[in-house]
């Protein structure tokens, strides 16, 4: 995979506007998203890392994507 190609997947499968992700631990909660930094490889490039965690109370699992 190009980089080129690797960043439009990326572009495709991290919408912002996407519903939140089931949470593959609990599989009760969402993903949401608590915190959004630029990637530190593709930042200049509109790229950025996100901190997700886990909105199910008895999981609260942490997770970056
Ligand atoms: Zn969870």
């Amino acid at each position: 995979m190009t980089l080129l190609e690797e960043l439009n997947w990326v572009a495709t499968h991290v919408a912002p506007y996407e519903l939140p992700p089931v949470c593959p631990w609990c599989s009760a909660g969402h993903m949401q998203v608590i915190e959004e930094t630029p990637d530190p490889n593709f930042g200049a490039l509109g790229v950025s890392s996100r901190v997700l965690r886990c909105d199910a109370p008895t999981c609260g699992k942490l997770t970056e994507a």
